[in-house]
This record gives C-alpha cells, sequence and structure tokens, in this order.
C-alpha cells in the first residue's frame, strides 16, 4: 500500500486537488497595490474592541488600497460556538458602516471566494489533507486523550518542550499498511502534519507590526484536521483559506505570533507565497495605579454592546478605536476632521508592540466633539433613534415633546465654539430632565449658590415673572431687565463694583441669577437661561415656581 492508497481510504469521495482549487480561485485581478485582506472571527463569543480594531484596520487597508475586505466565519470550534454571535458581528459591522465587500450571511453569498464558512468548506480542507498524506507529508494519528495526557505530563515533569515531535510522534513512522489496518480496526485518528523542521535551526519573520522576528523552526507535528466533525484546525484553516482566498494581508491577535512557525512551514510545504502579517497588539486598561489586559468579564466596555447601549456616535467609536491602533491617528485626525477615516494611511509599524491602552475619557472626549457638531435636528435624530432601543421612557418623554428637545439641543450650538455637553446619547437626558413637566415628579434637591433664604428666593422670582419677564424680549432687553431688578432688590449688577464693596449688598448679579436658573432648573450650571426660559415660558416657569415652594 502506498501513501496514496491510504490517503484514498481515508478520503474515497474527495476528487479534487489542491490545483483544481487553484483554478476555481484564480489571483484576483486587482491594481498593483491593492490589499486583500479579512475579518475572520470565531463566533465563540461577542464581538469585543479588540475584534473591532481588527475589523476596522482591515477595512482601512482595503478601503484606502482599492482592494477588497473580506469576512470569513470561522466556525471550526461548533461546540463553542455560541449562539448570536454571528448575527451580531453583522449588526456590528453594518452600524459602524464598515461592511465587508464579501460574506455570506444568513443563505446569500457576496463574492467569488465562498464558502465564506468554514463549515462549508469542508471538502475543500479534505483535498488538501488528502494531497498531504498522499505525499507522505501528513499521516492518521491514533494516539487516545489518556496517552497525550500522560506524554504531556511526562514533558512538564522532565522540563521538556511540550508537543507531538520526534520520539514522541508515536504514529509518525506507521507505514501505510498499518495504518490502514487500524483505520479499518475502527480506532479514532486525527490527521497530523509530518513537520520536517528543525528546531535547532532558526529563520527570520518579518512582521509588519514588530518588525523583524528570529524564530525556531516547526517540528512539531500538529493535527490540522480533527476526528469526529473532522473539521480542520485553525492552522490548517488559515493556510488554505488565506491562501485560495488571497488574502495579502492578515491582521491578527497577537497570541498567533507563536504559531508563525508552523504557518511558515505550512506555506512553504505547498509552495504558496506567505501573506503579510500584521499582528495587533493587546487592548490594555488602566486600573487605579496598574495597567492591565481589557478583560470581556470585568470590563463592560471591553464588549461592543456597550457602545451602543450608551449611545455613542459611531464616528466617535472610530476614531477611539483608530487612535488605539496607530499612534499617530489622533493628529491626522486633527489636520483632516473631515476626511473619511479610511483615507487614514494606516501603517503597522506605528501600532504599538507591547499593548495598546484604551481610555473611555479619551471615548467620551472624542465624543463630545461629534455631538458638538451636529445639527440640533440631526442629534434629536440619533438621540430618539437610541432612546428608542435603550430608554422607552426617554423615548416617550421626547417624542410628546420634539419642538422643545430640539430648540434645547440647539442651544448655544451654533457659534463657533458650541457647548459640549454630552459624551453620549444616553447621558443628554440626566443634563436635560427639567425641561420636562412629565419629569419633575421626582425627588429634587436644588443647587443654590449663595442666596439660600427661601422667602427671598420666592420674591425674587415673583417679582420677576409677575412684573419683568416678557415672552417677546430680546436677550439683551431680558438681560436689562434683570439688572432693573437686579438693583431694585439690592443686589449690585456690575460684577466689578460689586466685588470692591461686597458687603454694601445682597449679592451679585450672578447671585441673582442663579436663583433663577436654580428654581427653574435645580442646577446651578445649565446652557443659557435665556434660552431655557423662551422655551419653557411663562405658564411654565410659574409651575417651577409653585414646585420649588413645596419642594424645598
Ligand atoms: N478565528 C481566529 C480568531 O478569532 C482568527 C485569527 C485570524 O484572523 O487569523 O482569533
Amino acid at each position: 500500500m502506498t501513501y496514496k492508497d491510504l490517503a484514498d481510504l481515508i478520503f474515497p469521495n474527495i476528487d479534487k486537488t489542491p490545483e483544481d482549487y487553484e483554478k476555481i480561485y484564480p489571483e484576483r485581478n486587482l491594481k498593483e497595490g491593492a490589499k486583500v485582506v479579512r475579518y475572520a472571527p470565531s463566533p465563540t463569543g461577542f464581538m469585543h474592541i479588540g475584534n473591532m480594531m481588527s475589523a476596522t484596520i482591515n477595512y482601512v487597508l482595503a478601503k484606502s488600497s482599492g482592494g477588497v475586505f473580506f469576512l470569513r466565519n470561522e466556525d471550526t470550534d461548533q461546540a463553542r460556538t455560541v449562539e448570536g454571535a454571528v448575527d451580531f458581528i453583522h449588526h456590528i459591522l453594518n452600524h459602524y458602516n464598515i461592511m465587508p465587500d464579501e460574506y455570506e450571511y444568513q443563505g446569500k453569498v457576496v463574492g467569488e471566494y465562498g464558502p465564506y464558512i468554514q463549515s462549508e468548506r469542508i471538502e475543500i480542507y479534505h483535498a488538501f489533507v488528502k494531497y498531504l498524506i498522499s505525499i507522505g507529508r501528513a499521516y492518521p494519528c491514533f494516539l487516545t486523550p489518556d496517552e497525550l495526557t500522560e506524554i504531556r505530563d511526562y514533558q512538564q515533569k522532565s522540563k521538556k518542550r511540550i508537543g507531538i515531535y520526534g520520539k514522541y510522534a508515536k504514529c509518525r513512522d506507521l507505514t501505510p499498511d498499518e495504518a490502514a489496518k487500524r483505520i479499518k480496526n475502527g480506532e479514532k485518528f486525527v490527521i497530523r502534519f509530518k513537520s520536517q523542521g528543525d528546531f535547532n535551526r532558526k529563520f527570520v519573520f518579518e512582521d509588519l507590526t514588530q518588525g523583524k522576528i528570529e524564530f525556531p523552526e516547526n517540528d512539531l507535528d500538529v493535527p490540522i484536521m480533527k476526528s469526529g466533525d473532522l473539521l480542520p484546525t485553525y492552522h490548517f484553516a488559515h493556510l488554505v483559506d488565506d491562501h485560495l482566498m488571497r488574502t495579502t494581508h492578515v491582521v491578527r491577535g497577537n497570541e498567533w505570533m507563536s504559531s508563525v512557525p508552523l504557518h511558515y512551514e505550512l506555506f512553504k510545504t505547498f509552495g504558496y507565497k506567505m501573506p503579510k502579517y500584521i499582528h495587533t497588539s493587546l487592548i490594555l486598561k488602566k486600573d487605579g495605579d496598574t495597567i492591565r489586559k481589557i478583560s470581556k468579564r470585568k470590563d463592560p466596555e471591553a464588549l461592543m454592546f456597550y457602545y451602543e447601549e450608551k449611545g455613542y456616535p459611531i464616528m466617535a467609536v472610530i476614531d477611539a478605536v483608530l487612535t488605539i491602533a496607530n499612534s499617530n491617528y489622533e493628529e491626522w485626525r486633527g489636520n483632516n476632521p473631515d476626511k473619511p477615516f479610511y483615507e487614514f494611511p494606516f501603517s503597522p509599524k506605528k501600532m504599538s508592540p507591547s499593548g495598546a491602552l484604551f481610555d473611555l475619557d479619551k471615548l467620551d472626549n472624542i465624543s463630545k466633539n461629534y455631538i458638538a457638531k451636529m445639527k440640533a435636528t440631526e442629534l434629536y435624530q440619533e438621540y430618539k433613534n437610541w432612546a428608542e432601543k435603550y430608554n422607552k421612557e426617554v423615548y416617550d418623554i421626547i417624542s410628546k415633546n420634539e419642538t422643545d428637545t430640539i430648540k434645547f439641543l440647539n442651544i448655544e450650538r451654533n457659534g463657533k465654539k458650541p457647548r459640549k455637553d454630552y459624551e453620549n446619547y444616553a447621558g443628554i437626558f440626566d443634563k436635560s430632565w427639567y425641561m420636562y413637566d412629565e419629569a419633575w415628579n421626582r425627588d429634587i434637591e436644588y443647587h443654590l449658590g449663595k442666596i439660600t433664604d427661601k422667602d427671598e428666593i420666592i420674591k425674587i422670582m415673583e417679582e420677576y415673572l409677575d412684573n419683568y419677564y416678557n415672552e417677546e424680549d430680546l436677550e439683551e432687553e431680558w438681560f436689562n431687565k434683570i439688572k432693573e431688578l437686579c438693583t431694585k432688590m439690592g443686589y449690585q449688577e456690575n460684577m466689578k463694583v460689586y466685588k470692591e464693596n461686597p458687603n454694601n449688598y445682597k449679592g451679585s448679579i450672578a447671585d441673582f441669577t442663579m436663583v433663577m436658573r436654580v428654581v427653574l432648573t435645580t442646577l446651578d450650571m445649565t446652557p443659557n437661561l435665556y434660552d431655557i426660559m423662551q422655551i419653557l415660558g411663562k405658564e411654565r416657569m410659574k409651575k417651577r415656581l409653585e414646585i420649588f415652594k413645596l419642594k424645598y
């Protein structure tokens, strides 16, 4: 029996060869320099910030080079597949407008290089495994789980390198006849790669992020096809898929760096050109005085749900992610505030090899700027869309009060330096609830300034509302009237004069207007008081005063 016979015995129904697939998936016809990249998540968990960074980098690399971005569902670990994970990936890519050019979803295949779901590519993998067996470069291995544990324990105890190599590769030298006999006897097996590397020899690998790295050659006979579902391992699928899909650049987590020697040998065995690699940095978080890896369990912001629940504008999240991906993104964005993010010349070298610090304060800052630049109507729409999904109560209130909400959001928005009040949509209501009559039915705490005497406050407000306030007044006139009343009641309208002799007055104009602000809003800091009064109108202001009388 030859290796070829053994290969036929294991895969009797596979008649295609790697060469056939070479023709089915020819080189892509793209212009010079165009990058073919992929986002290749395993649906074993929900998309996290590290995945988002990979997806975004891929999108940028493809768009900025006139290349192709495809999505590949790496579902070979079927036991660990999490329900909803794939839907969530599509949702996120859609939500952030970083959709791949090629993908497969809900029965729809877009692109000529599919299937894009690994479990649907099993025949292709088998053709490649079959070929390796037929040339004696892969073999069935019958080591049982108990035997493997025994080998591992022994290696650990005697401080040997862990893995199946050298004398531990017990099935490596079985003849095709011996192997065939055991298969026919129904023994379980995996297919292992038959490495020809030498651990004492080195080779140099060039990672686009980390630069040149010297590795020892691979000499491990790793499994390339599992028993049971007969699916390939990650390593083998990486070889087959990224070759046939004509990937030019692999963007993947740093945890795969240690597999480079194996991948190097696999590509070499088939004579295929290796793609270029960008191993991305770990995402770190500041936790008190220490810096640690961001954790899906401990840090809610690690998972992509967080940003939608809080209502961050999509561009703020993209900018924050690219800011951690490339140290010069922030500067570029500053110089090119209106350019699409994918025109950014992403440079793998400018990715920190040791890890990138993700900081929510930074995101908040970026986000405040985006929200400040939106038109009030646009912000209202985004805010309402968010509320519809995440806060029904707020949704009802702001839908009922659409005009007032837009007017409120518009306060001090159109000048050169618009207000930067909100970091996300979830934070708006907490800073605007007082504009809605529906929301005053709650425990109220008044953040008064210098003037705290209840009778005095009521006197100021009554006098003002009954005899001075006029909805028709423009801001200047409005302010003159306040000044007039302020003086009449023993306050000083001029701050400078006040500061010279503060004891001569009950307080300053600032103390005086503070009284109004607090009664109307409970807060000592709000957007422009004139605008707030314009929106509320006299009757509602009177109502606020009644509430003050009751609750203060
Ligand atoms: N499925 C792998 C993962 O989720 C992909 C790694 C790669 O991009 O090659 O980590």
